[in-house]
């Protein structure tokens, strides 16, 4: 424990060391010899303006450092303003435990905290425990602390201005503590310039306000603009959450994230050997193209953490494409002595002390959520759509006359498009008078597999309930106790055929079919290296690959599971996914990644007519298989609408 400390202590002076070098080079002429300067010992002054650099950034930070202040105090409400992007001026106000006015004046002193005692630092409980915030922030600007201690009888105020404390006076404050600083870098201006635009600011204060508010519900929360006087502009608003912590936390995702994100995400609760991870995960329907829905707190504290994001892709990694972001708001627990908070001035980043662990349990942990959940949860249809579809929000509309809605409103904020590459048209597995015989795996199952169930067995016990129809050569209508589904039938096979095939691969069992004509593919020289890379891979799936000439690949033999398809456009997607990939994934996600990416490539034909028993064989698959709710795209396989859903299309609710 002690060596840990004087580690810390020296990490902190190499610190420092570093920006006087730095100075002191920036100053010499390199043409010349160096001249030897005399090392000289900073005064406190110039100390503090380096080391204010590193806990406030920018105005965000200081934000971050003023509502964790409020939160170690106990506030139930804060209420945050800035002006100008934060740059003019920043104010947080609390209704926290305050401060006495006797410990103003140490409130604002470096490394002054009424947190820790410096003997143990690595049981830390608070968000703050450097008592360093309030004296950079001294430093950088016009710093002013009002504060109402519990059970003091006035409040009292303090100002530092460029570092220099002014005396204690009183004030006017019925309770709690505001802090304001203005003209934030006024006293250091070489980095005002590293500073962005006030809307770039600002947007950054939002993300942070929201991403503290996430992590204490039971806190009410404001967010104001004020720039240009006056009491400004509201920018966002949570009020206190009631309820026990799930409740209160799925609120407050709900008020943040969004109610989509809240309706398609599922309680994850998972422990290990002395950690606890929960929270909530989105289902692979619902993903973003950047990967600003993830979140991560570490006993309490909202932390970036380089493997998070890896860590979350790998358990959705055959569940969505590459450029979709996996939603998630995930909060570790653990001893505090597990982890170190003091590695990072602004405490942005921690170290565990056992990191396979914390992956493997958020890895395993958000898993068995998809697995669990991916089948039994369709996507249910919105809300909003069936509020838009009634006839009384339409009056001059019959319902029926609407025209097909865009899939855009049926799935509404689930944000998803069909890939390119893929037909309008829908194929099921060859017919069998067709083309080459269909190798075994993509036939469907046989009646006798079916077990020659009654319709109405399917109706009341199976969650995919009973097929009556198909439309348009694409989409299977089936009805169950308590409602309806249409099953996409491309999207579905898609990823039946991917699971068949991955259980293939590991079983060390996949089955080839020559092609009678070697397919010659031309690629660009960098597609062509690095497909021939992998081509040992590939050949395990037994898809062959060889160099043929100097710009082309020959593919002989591939895989029968995938029926007859087209070989140029697979190779080629292949290519994709290895250019965007890189080498740096592990191998089985890279099998995992090439087997989706060649499971979207079986036998495209046009739509095909499917009998009622082929169609509830598709159903009892789909039901068999954990993740049968999603396309390997992260679209949804089917989507359901309740009786009651129905019903209210029919205002009959
Ligand atoms: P730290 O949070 O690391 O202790 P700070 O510089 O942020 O350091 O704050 C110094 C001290 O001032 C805190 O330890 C706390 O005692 C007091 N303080 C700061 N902000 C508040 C607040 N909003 N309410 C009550 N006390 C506060
Ligand atoms: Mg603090």
């Amino acid at each position: 424990m002690h060596k840990f400390r004087s580690v810390s202590r020296q990490l902190r002076f190499d610190w420092t060391l570093v920006h006087v070098i730095s100075e002191s080079m920036a100053n010499t002429e390199t043409e010349s010899e160096i001249p030897r300067r005399r090392i000289r010992q900073l005064d406190d002054a110039a100390v503090h303006r380096i080391a204010a650099g590193e806990v406030v950034e920018r105005p965000s930070s200081v934000i971050k450092e003023l509502v964790e202040n409020s939160l170690d105090a106990g506030a139930t409400a804060i209420n945050v303003a800035y002006a100008d992007g934060g740059k003019t001026l920043i104010r947080v106000t609390d209704d926290g435990q305050g401060i006495p006015p006797d410990q103003l004046p140490l409130a604002v002193r470096n490394h002054a905290t009424s947190k820790i005692d410096g003997s143990d630092l690595v049981n830390i409980h608070s968000l703050g425990f450097r008592g360093e915030a309030l004296a950079a922030m001294g430093a950088t600007g016009r710093l002013t602390v009002r504060s109402r201690s519990t059970g003091s009888p006035a409040a009292a105020s303090i100002v530092v201005d460029g570092g220099v404390a002014q005396a204690v006076e009183p004030a006017a404050l019925s309770s709690g503590t505001v802090v304001e600083l203005a003209g934030l870098f006024r006293a250091i201006p070489a980095r005002l310039k590293f500073l962005r635009s006030d809307t770039a600011e600002a947007r950054e204060i939002n993300a942070t306000v929201k991403r503290l508010a996430i992590a204490a519900p039971q806190v009410a929360f404001t967010l104001h603009d004020v720039s240009g006087g006056g009491s400004g502009r509201r920018r966002f608003r949570a009020d206190r959450e009631p309820g026990e912590p799930a409740e209160a936390l799925r609120g407050r995702l709900r008020n943040i994230i969004g109610k989509e994100f809240v309706e398609s995400a599922f309680p994850i609760d998972a422990t290990t050997e002395g950690y606890a991870l929960r929270g909530y995960v989105a289902l692979p329907t619902y993903s973003r193209g950047a990967a600003v829905s993830q979140f991560l707190f570490v006993n309490g504290r909202s932390v970036k953490d380089r493997l998070f994001a890896g860590t979350i892709r790998a358990a959705y990694a055959d569940l969505l494409s590459r450029d979709r972001h996996p939603a998630a708001a995930l909060f570790l627990d653990c001893d505090p002595d597990r982890v170190d908070v003091n590695v990072h001035p602004a405490k942005a980043e921690v170290r565990f002390r056992e990191p396979r662990i914390v992956r493997n349990l958020i890895f395993t942990g958000v898993r068995e959520v998809l697995k669990s959940e991916g089948r039994r949860t369709s996507v249910r249809v919105s809300s909003e759509f069936i509020d838009a579809a009634r006839p009384e929000s339409q009056p001059n509309l019959h319902v029926l006359n609407r025209g097909r809605p865009s899939r855009q409103a049926i799935y509404a904020g689930f944000d998803m498009q069909r890939p390119e590459g893929l037909p309008e048209a829908h194929a099921w597995p060859a017919e069998p008078s067709e083309g080459p015989a269909p190798s075994p795996e993509t036939a469907l199952p046989s009646e006798a597999a079916v077990g020659g169930q009654k319709d109405d067995t399917f109706l009341q016990e199976a969650p995919l309930g009973s097929a009556r129809a198909q439309l348009h050569s694409t989409y299977i209508v089936s009805e169950t106790r308590d409602g309806m589904i249409i099953v996409d039938q491309h999207a579905a096979h898609e990823r039946l055929v991917y699971e068949r095939f991955k259980a293939q691969v590991s079983e060390n069992a996949v089955n080839g079919q020559p092609l009678l004509i070697p397919e010659i593919v031309e690629l660009d020289g960098q597609d062509r290296e690095n497909i021939l890379g992998v081509a040992e891979d590939l050949a395990k799936l037994r898809l062959n690959i060889e160099a043929f000439g100097g710009s082309a690949v020959c593919v002989r033999e591939v895989p029968a599971i995938l029926g007859e398809f087209n070989v140029p456009a697979m190779i080629k997607d292949i290519c994709d996914e290895l250019a965007g990939s890189g080498r740096t994934s592990a191998l089985n996600d890279r099998i995992d990644r090439l087997l989706s990416v060649m499971s979207c490539h079986r036998s495209i034909r046009a739509g095909r007519q499917l009998s009622t028993i082929e169609m509830n064989a598709v159903l009892r698959e789909m039901e068999g298989n954990p993740f049968s709710g999603q396309c390997n795209h992260g679209r949804p396989t089917y989507v359901e609408l309740k009786l009651a859903d129905i019903e209210r299309l029919f205002g009959r609710r």
